[in-house]
């Protein structure tokens, strides 16, 4: 409470603001996620990997907009993508060679896009994908995992994280039939699936879960669904909105799988509203316009020239394959040196994650691990670093290797201080 009340006291300006946006917006804004308690910070811009609030305040914004922001605030080559996409017609309501140029860029890092759709959401990518399953099998039931998230289509997790799990939020789910399955647990997982292996039109799974708290799923594990998958003749969609940009061809590289569909979305747009799905070639040419008999999906936004530009832009100048070699090389070492911290002052945290998207968790039960992880979102927040509330932290291609050591120092003076103490 006496942090809050600090916190409170020392954003006069973002509580004036929030107190004004609840009039007009439920919870003062429109994406859940950015909700802090007792409100949000607002911020006036950003440059770098720095955010100015409206109290004059500077932060590193080491949530990272929740990994899309790979970016950073600012980009030259982004920023000139755009401006020329701007000058060249807003929105042009017709077809330009951009968008197949973009969907090549993107098949020839992750192959198992065969054929491509571009939405303006993960979110939308996911439901289209799903969707395409159910008519692809003539199947409807849709196996999910515990503490999943694929946005707005569906969720089953509580937004703490996934050592904070707390039951009774709601989550907005499409009434799917979902089957929900343990994560990282085939076995498990093989036996729900093939008691229902005719009904199952997919296997949706996160190679790594994101909002679930950065788990990563094992090798063997996504290799076993690959396996179970084709066994009963369910696709498999790899959702890897958050995780592609973990290498250069995505985790599916990484670990050697070709889902039968992926969907991506987040900082492939350069920045803009993005998403897309793709895969087999028999399962997109459902949405082949030149067959008589097609799935019709439309999408005024879809073929932004703006978003189509600047992911060009972003595929081939910035989230270049030496950029995230650097930025996920990184993150494993911010994961290995804060790991090492916590073991050298017995503190009961943990980091999880995969190269540059980690996230910390209090490892006590209950309320105490709340306070414990809420005490460390705002003494990092009182030293200028912003992680989110749940404790992600997402590296920016702006990130260096001082920064690691910076974070880790600030960590240490929190962990050290009077209030974590009393804890
Ligand atoms: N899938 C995953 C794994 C995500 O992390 C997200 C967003 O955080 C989504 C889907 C939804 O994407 P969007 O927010 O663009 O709708």
């Amino acid at each position: 409470e006496a942090i809050k009340e600090a916190y409170s006291a020392k954003n006069p300006e973002s509580k004036a603001a929030f107190d004004e946006a609840v009039t007009v917006l439920p919870g003062g804004g429109t994406r859940k996620t950015l909700y802090v308690d007792p409100f949000p910070l607002f911020i006036t811009g950003g440059k770098g990997q720095h955010v100015t609030d409206v109290d004059g305040h500077e932060y590193w914004d080491l949530a990272g907009d929740f990994v899309s922001g790979l970016y950073g605030k600012t980009n030259p080559i982004l920023r000139s993508a755009i401006m020329e996409a701007l000058d060249s017609g807003i929105q042009l309501g017709m077809h330009t060679k951009k968008e197949a140029e973009f969907a090549t860029l993107i098949r020839d890092r992750l192959p198992s896009m065969e054929l491509i759709r571009f939405t303006n959401s993960g979110t939308e990518a996911n439901l289209q994908a799903i969707c395409a399953s159910m008519h692809y099998t003539g199947r409807s039931k849709v196996a999910v995992f515990s503490n999943s998230y694929h946005g707005g289509v569906v969720a089953d997790f509580y937004p703490g994280g996934a050592r904070a799990n707390e039951p009774g939020s709601l989550t907005l789910k499409v009434p799917f039939d979902y089957l929900i399955c343990p994560y990282n647990d085939l076995e498990k997982t093989r036996e729900l699936v093939n008691d229902l292996k005719d009904d199952v039109a997919c296997i949706i799974v996160e190679p790594m879960q994101g909002a679930g708290g950065c788990i990563p799923g094992t090798p063997e594990f996504l290799r076993g669904l690959r396996e179970l998958s084709k066994a009963i003749g369910a696709v498999l969609i790899f959702d890897e909105i958050q995780t592609a940009r973990l290498a250069y061809n995505g985790l599916q590289g990484v670990y050697e799988i070709k889902p039968d569909m992926t969907t991506i979305g987040k900082y492939f747009g350069g920045g803009l509203a993005f998403g897309a799905y793709g895969g087999r070639k028999e399962i997109m040419s459902m949405f082949d316009t030149r067959k008589a008999v097609h799935v019709k999906v439309g999408g005024t936004f879809n073929n932004s020239i703006m978003t189509v530009s600047a992911g060009i832009a972003a595929l081939r100048y910035v989230m270049t394959r030496p950029a995230l070699e650097k930025v996920n090389t990184l993150g494993d070492m911010m994961r290995a040196e804060i790991m090492a911290l916590f073991a050298k002052l017995g503190a009961p945290f943990e980091m999880t994650g995969v190269g540059a998207i980690n996230e910390i968790h209090c490892l006590l039960p209950g309320p105490e691990g709340l306070s414990g992880q809420h005490l460390l979102f705002f003494g990092l927040l009182d030293k200028g670093i912003a992680i989110a509330q749940r404790g992600l932290c997402a590296l920016t291609l702006l990130a260096e290797e001082g920064d690691i050591h910076r974070l880790t120092r600030a960590i240490q003076e929190v962990l050290e201080g009077d209030l974590f103490c009393s804890i």
